[in-house]
């Protein structure tokens, strides 16, 4: 299994999963032109599948315009599919619920609820046939106890780290209402890293930083952290986005 995670922050993310016969995105929340630019017309071409964790728009942005171009069957939940339809007139979609697994060729993607400002927001764990689990969780104010098992299943996860807390506390443009919400409904650097400790991150071959704020986050004061936190594991990490593929070593 390959991972690129070409966009990765409160402006846009879209996440790349490929192995040696399938290929899917996680959200589509840049726009159509620079999605080609990121992953080229014959990469695009070749996508099985999109899997949509929320409407929201840093997650669905270029998905119609996908849609429009190469009509790629795109799994998204219903309730998510109604709150934007006007924005999904050319969308192929398919169903997707909590815990119902889906089969795209060697890839089995599995939906899990989050806690986020919609109806239904989703993680991911994705299995490969006879290889690694990836887990994909962003955009949720928590990790609830099944969240928590979800990621401990996993050999590779890529978790948000929205926010430093004292960074967002001391933020000037942002009114007290939106600190609220975003405190609420996003994960905190701090969160993450005690989850991280909680689970152990020894037990994990890679993981992935994502969501990274860039208002309210910092790239070299998270990683400064990590290295605080995790001594002598910091090798494991890798910070979102990236513009080659983060490989995955096979079993
Ligand atoms: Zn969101
Ligand atoms: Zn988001």
């Amino acid at each position: 299994m390959q991972i690129f995670p070409i966009a990765s922050s409160s402006d846009g993310n879209c996440t790349l999963v490929k192995t040696s016969t399938t290929s899917i995105l996680i959200d589509c929340g840049i726009i159509y032109k620079q999605l080609k630019n990121l992953l080229s017309k014959e990469q695009l071409k070749l996508l099985d599948a999109v899997f949509v964790t929320h409407e929201h728009s840093d997650h669905i942005k270029g998905l119609n315009m996908l849609g429009k171009r190469f009509n790629t069957p795109v799994y998204i939940n219903k309730q998510s599919y109604i709150a934007r339809a006007h924005q999904f007139s050319n969308i192929d979609n398919r169903s997707l619920e909590a815990e119902c697994e889906i089969q795209i060729k060697d890839l089995t993607i599995t939906p899990f609820e989050v806690q986020h400002d919609t109806v239904n927001t989703f993680g991911f764990n994705i299995t490969e046939e006879k290889g690694k689990v990836f887990c994909f969780i962003t955009d949720t104010g928590n990790i609830t106890k099944q969240n928590k098992s979800q990621m401990a299943e996993a050999d590779v996860l890529l978790i948000e780290c929205n926010y430093d807390e004292e960074m967002l506390r001391k933020y000037p443009g942002y009114p007290n209402y939106l600190k609220t919400r975003i405190a609420e409904f996003h994960l905190s650097n701090q969160q993450a890293l005690d989850k991280l400790e909680e689970i152990g991150v020894e037990t994990f071959d890679m993981i992935i930083p994502a969501h990274l704020s860039p208002r309210t986050n910092n790239p070299q004061l998270l990683w400064a952290e990590l290295s605080k936190r995790f001594p002598g594991m910091i090798d494991k990490f890798i910070l979102a986005p990236q513009t080659g593929p983060i490989r995955v070593r096979e079993r």
